[in-house]
């Protein structure tokens, strides 16, 4: 497939890359209908991030179409449509049923890493270096999802989400939480538009909109 892949410094470029496979049975891999390009991947394009590695596929606010699903996952099925949260939880963890999904402690392989720089590490994230998990990202035509069970949110191909495309809210509490969180605070979003955001008092991370 065809990705954007990051290679230094200023340094991205479209190459081929092997498809992605399920790895574990509560995987998903969605075949990509739309992938922002954030403020967060400057960091990554300036070369400030640390562990990135020659090759890395970006992207970490996507949606898609799912086209496999791994044989433990019950909540998805091919022909889904569904936006990927950026953050990767397991669903299990004590911050996960506590619904503190980026502190998710199994979803980063890599969390030494992150501890050693941060002093903890946050959940595994898509395309945002190996210190995150090294997972590859959505800027490309397909992407696999780990623990597809508990992060993606679905949504009907016709309904007014299928115009919003990413919405990833950095409460005030600066836990990073999917539009398919059910606290009563954001409850609105699962049934609002994308115009409501803007009333939200809280700091969208990335929202953004486009059609079809
Ligand atoms: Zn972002
Ligand atoms: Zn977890």
């Amino acid at each position: 497939m065809k990705a954007l892949t990051w290679h230094g410094k200023s340094d991205v470029r479209c190459e081929s890359v092997p498809d992605p496979k399920i790895q574990d049975g509560r995987d998903a891999i969605i075949k990509v209908t739309a992938c922002a390009i954030c403020g967060s991947d400057l960091h990554l394009f300036d070369g400030i991030m640390p562990t990135m590695e020659k090759g890395d596929v970006l992207g970490h606010e996507t949606m898609g179409e799912v086209v496999e699903v791994g044989t433990h996952n019950t909540k998805l099925k091919v022909g889904d449509r569904v936006v990927v949260p950026f953050t990767i939880a397991c669903g299990e963890c004590f911050f996960c049923r506590n619904g503190f999904y980026s502190g998710c402690e199994r979803s980063n392989p890599n969390a030494k890493q992150a501890e050693k720089l941060w002093g903890h590490s946050p959940a595994g994230l898509f395309g945002y270096s190996h210190m995150l998990g090294g997972f590859a990202g959505g800027q490309a035509e397909y992407m696999r999802v780990p623990y597809a069970d508990v992060g993606p949110y679905r949504y009907q191909r016709d309904s007014r989400m299928s115009r919003c495309c990413s919405c990833q809210i950095s409460s005030r509490q600066a836990t990073w939480r999917p539009i398919s969180a059910t606290s009563k605070a954001e409850r609105p979003l699962r049934y609002g538009a994308a115009d409501r955001l803007a009333n939200l008092q809280s700091r969208a991370h990335s929202c953004w909109a486009l059609s079809g």
